[in-house]
């Protein structure tokens, strides 16, 4: 059994027809605590039978027309391989089985030997708060200084790599790498572990002062008196002005170098041999079942000497699914591990050093962006990390402003931090910079007025008027559609909001036009009559029809020539005009069970349309307010290739479902008022040598590495997967670059850059220890949902599942040098199969007809673009027993005491009748009480009598005065606080109809259609001791 990229690259594509497994998941004795024997429910993922003839690969290299490609077009499998979701340039031509020679291992499945799993005999010790969400614990950013002052008349380097976007469509064709490169260097078998020699550490490198290059000699005099020292452009804090630090003489530097190899990693190995990281302590997963770590997982620090990891981007911001990036693609495809980045580029960050400067110091080669990983030859020259050209160092450059002295060039700040700002001179603009635009787009017809929506949209709204981002050239505008478009005249001087239909959807005009969009200065109480007037216009409204289509053509052709923001309230399916819909979800809903249908756009109506926005600056924010089914997968491509974000509430109705309209109501205030960058594009770049091929996101590509980001907020997250194209033999260390343009609500051009820097190894232990499982996990749903669409959502599953058994098995082989019983994995994936486990029960990608077909989309959305730190909490949510909690081991936060009671394991087993315990999926959470919870806590708590006394529908806590209420309002408070979106409470019992969904995040137990964790496990372990 093999396996081959993503996709059929090499050539002879086809799908898989997965039939029964002749090996069915092993039965085992029903004492151990689990449930019953398993039906080989999950069978289809195990060998690949039947290939079908040469795939839908015709197009593989030809652009699309619209030159959009947002996933990597070759995602069907391989006559010869299993689907696996590694990256495209992993091919194989490995025959099948060929990995699984090692004798197979009996199973053992007996916990500890003797004593079966007793249902409770997980230890105590678990720990507060298992998995935390966008928090922000980790200080990252020691430099605090903020630019003020005037720009000097610094000359500026001469061309420009990533100037903003013309406001012209120009949609050039996506230009991929090559996937198609036969494999290189894949092998067949993996070489036999060398017995009794344990696997060298991670440690391929110390701070041992062997990496400091020597102090640069000074040439030339320096100090206070050199001719060019200017007025600084960049003023440090208020605390950092009158530092005296102005030497006169020479400074010598300990520029760490990366950039050639001066120790090699098996050397720097070799002193560390006789221990084992903690990374790579073997774990056997069918004995140990308490897995869970006692805080937050922890993100694994790459394996750099100390100075340069001081200096590394934060986690947060930019990550690797491996922290130690294998030297050969090789070495990655037996890993089995997929390589690729995770970022959060435009997070909100409380620190965050700007640099205003007429000089960017870049590489004048690759145009990379100096940084803490480049190396100072002397204090004239410095190579580049990316491409190793040795650049020239700006005279201006030697100036440093923050301790106001002279060469010192590696103390400036764009070489002391991995993220930073730069305010970007005018040659960053081939424009002045945008005005914030907003564009408002509502349906009105009978179905929106209905749920009441509009009352909460433009109530908030009016509230947040003045804290819209922006600056005294804000303009602001707004639509209203049913079965005809409606546009609003506010100009100045009129009395009252002119209201303007347009009945032609056929060919929507745009009636005066330089009324509708207005200075939201100027024009504020025009909008504050419209918004306090709007949902009274309607509320008669027998109008059932809607014209998104004509709606959304006619808001692009008002916004096209500035740029901005549309947001779109849409609240059923779009009949009439151009890009209307037809309902397809019950025509998914009757194909098989295994497989969901028209999970791909109806029309490309919406896909090209957002082509035109986002060649306009144009982005387009969706707002799918619906009970009934909206064709979220074609509406959503609005959003998706106009860089905007899409927001679900289903079942929305203001008084039927008063916590989804809560929800709504908090989502739209953080929405209005988050931090917002327009006309922005994102280049990634990586050193030589590697490549980046696949991104994930809401975006454009415009060019291999440049992704066009017509709007870009700090809720959205991308990934992209990279490949190693030549050997980085002579390397210790390769770094990555992201380099964000974007105008701000201010109208400053702005660069924010991110720099994260990774060793090279050359050993398979080194890169399981180094692996991400959090960031793997999210670059593989990612990948899934790609593949759901473009093969099917059973082929996505199954190379989900063939994503564990192929890691573990190269593992067991390759890495392992004892071979022991059980299922074995190093500690730092030990995580890994609960949450490849939890993605098949993911409403993405689960079996069944139970998840409504948008909302199945709207999860592969979600999996998409949101940051890793959202979507953890989505994929394995967080349980806690909360009746009991005490202020042992709690924060203090403002003088609140936060209780962190223990995460449990998803499974009913931890559930007692006699407890409460809270869930959090990140955007919703659950308060179970049990029949016998103690009438102390339903009193002093949820302000009832008795169990038999909570309300069906209870969403609220009550503000009680007893210690309970505040202790347990404090820990609901602080977790809603660590993330941006307002997730909703249900307080829930027994008799809930809410208490099936509640139910369906036990993702450790089974259910009828998917296996439970522990048979899981049994079928890695078959798969991976063949
Ligand atoms: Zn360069």
């Amino acid at each position: 059994m093999s396996s081959s990229g993503f996709a059929s690259q090499n050539g002879a594509g086809g799908t898989y027809a997965n039939g029964p497994s002749p090996n069915p998941v092993s039965l085992y004795p029903s004492n151990q605590g689990y449930m019953a024997p398993p039906q080989p429910t999950y069978l289809n993922s195990t060998l690949a039978k039947a290939p079908t003839p040469p795939g839908p690969n015709t197009n593989r290299h030809q652009p699309s027309p619209v030159g959009m490609s947002q996933h990597s077009p070759h995602q069907s499998a391989s006559p010869n391989h299993r689907p696996v979701l590694t990256s495209a340039s992993q091919s194989s031509t490995t025959p099948p089985n060929s990995y699984y020679q090692h004798p197979q291992q009996p199973p053992s499945w007996h916990y500890g030997g003797a004593s079966p799993p007793a249902a409770n005999h997980i230890s105590s010790a678990l720990g507060p708060s298992a998995y935390s969400s966008g928090a922000s614990t980790l200080p990252v950013f020691q430099n605090t200084m903020q630019p003020v002052g005037p720009v000097p008349p610094y000359s500026s380097l001469s061309s420009v790599a990533m100037p903003a976007p013309p406001a012209l469509n120009v949609l050039a064709p996506q230009t991929h790498p090559p996937y198609g490169i036969p494999p290189t260097a894949m092998r067949g078998t993996p070489p036999p572990p060398a017995a009794g020699v344990p696997p060298p550490p991670p440690h391929a490198y110390h701070n041992d002062g062997s990496y400091s290059s020597q102090p640069g000699q000074m040439n030339r005099p320096m100090g206070m008196a050199y001719p060019s020292l200017q007025p600084p452009s960049y003023q440090s804090m208020p605390g950092m002005q009158t530092s005296p630090y102005i030497q006169p003489t020479a400074q010598p530097y300990q520029q760490p170098s990366v950039g050639t190899a001066q120790l090699s990693p098996s050397l720097a190995a070799l002193s560390l041999q006789s221990e084992t990281p903690e990374a790579l302590r073997v774990v056997n997963l069918l004995q140990e079942r308490n897995l869970l770590p006692l805080g937050t997982v922890t993100v694994p620090t790459p394996c750099l000497p100390q100075d340069l990891q001081k200096l590394n981007c934060s986690p947060e911001v930019f990550r690797s699914t491996l922290t130690s990036i294998p030297q050969t693609q090789a070495l990655l495809n037996k890993a089995k591990l997929p390589l690729g980045l995770l970022l959060h580029p435009f997070k909100d960050l409380s620190q965050l050093p700007v640099v205003t400067s007429s000089n960017i110091v870049r590489c004048r080669s690759c145009r990379t962006y100096i940084n803490p990983f480049v190396s100072f030859m002397d204090q004239r020259k410095w190579k580049c990390n990316l491409c190793y050209r040795v650049n020239d160092v700006p005279e201006e450059f030697m100036y440093n402003p923050v301790s106001r002295s002279y060469g010192t060039p590696h103390k400036r700040p764009e070489v002391q931090n991995a993220t930073i700002e730069f305010i970007a001179p005018s040659e960053y603009m081939l424009r002045p910079p945008q005005p914030a635009v907003y564009l408002f787009i509502l349906d009105v017809s009978h179905n929106a007025v209905e749920t009441g929506y509009l009352d909460v949209v433009c109530q908030t709204l009016l509230e947040n008027l003045d804290v819209l981002p922006g600056d005294t050239r804000t303009k602001i505008g707004f639509i209203t559609f049913d079965s005809t478009v409606h546009f609003y005249n506010l100009q100045e001087g009129l009395s009252q909001p002119q209201m303007l239909i347009v009945s032609d959807i056929e060919d929507v005009f745009i009636p005066t036009p330089d009324c509708l969009l207005v200075n939201l200065k100027e024009g504020k109480e025009l909008v504050q009559d419209l918004l306090k007037s709007l949902p009274q216009m309607f509320c008669k409204t027998m109008e059932t029809q809607s014209a998104l289509g004509p709606a959304l053509q006619s808001a692009f052709k008002l916004l096209s020539p500035t740029g901005g923001r549309m947001s779109v309230f849409q609240t059923q399916l779009p009949t009439v005009g151009a890009g209307a819909l037809k309902p397809r979800e019950e025509a998914a809903q009757k194909t098989s069970a295994k497989d969901v249908q028209h999970l791909a756009p109806a029309t490309d109506f919406y896909k090209k349309l957002a082509l035109d926005c986002s060649g306009h600056q144009v982005a387009v924010d969706l707002f799918l307010l619906s009970a009934q089914y909206c064709d979220l997968s074609s509406l959503g491509c609005i959003s998706r290739y106009s860089a905007g974000s899409v927001h679900y509430y289903p079942s929305y109705h203001k008084h039927h479902n008063p916590s989804q309209s809560e929800r709504f109501q908090k989502d739209l205030k953080r929405y209005l008022t988050r931090k917002i960058g327009f006309e922005a594009v994102m280049r990634i770049r990586c050193t030589k040598g590697m490549s980046i091929h696949t991104f994930h996101g809401n975006f454009f590509v415009r060019s291999t590495d440049l992704l066009s980001l017509p709007n870009v907020n700090p809720d959205a997250g991308f990934a992209v997967q990279m490949s190693i194209d030549e050997n980085l033999l002579d390397m210790q260390a390769v770094s990555f670059q992201a380099a964000l343009l974007y105008t701000s609500s201010k109208g400053e051009r702005r660069i924010r850059v991110h720099t994260l820097c990774l060793p090279v190894v050359n050993s398979l232990s080194d890169i399981f220890a180094g692996a991400d499982v959090q960031a793997i996990t999210c670059l593989l749903a990612s990948m899934a949902v790609d593949r759901s669409v473009s093969a099917s959502l059973s082929d996505a599953r199954d190379a989900l599942t063939n994503a564990a058994i192929d890691s573990l098995t190269s593992y067991r082989t390759s890495v392992l040098t004892i071979q022991q019983p059980g299922l074995l994995i190093p500690t730092c994936l030990r995580l890994f199969p609960l949450y490849i486990l939890a993605l098949l029960k993911h409403k993405a990608f689960r079996t069944g007809t139970s998840a409504p077909l948008d909302e199945r989309v709207f999860a592969m959305c979600q999996l998409k673009y949101q940051p890793l730190a959202y979507i953890m909490l989505m994929i394995h949510p967080a349980l806690y027993r909360v009746d009991d909690m005490t202020d042992e081991g709690a924060l203090n936060i403002d003088e609140r005491t936060i209780p962190q009671p223990r995460a449990l394991q998803l499974s009913v087993e931890k559930l007692s009748r006699d407890a409460a315990f809270l869930m959090d999926n990140g955007t919703v959470m659950y308060l179970w009480i049990g029949r016998n919870c103690s009438p102390a806590f339903i009193t002093q708590v949820l302000g009832v009598e008795s169990y038999a006394a909570i309300p069906q529908n209870m969403t609220q806590l009550p503000e009680l005065d007893t210690s309970e209420s505040s202790r347990t309002r404090a820990f609901i408070d602080w977790l809603r606080e660590r993330r941006p979106f307002y997730p909703t409470l249900h307080i829930i019992r027994d008799e809930s109809q809410l208490k099936a969904d509640f139910m369906q995040n036990m993702i450790e137990d089974r259910t009828e259609s998917a296996l439970s964790y522990y048979e899981f496990l049994l079928h890695l372990q078959q798969q991976v001791s063949k």
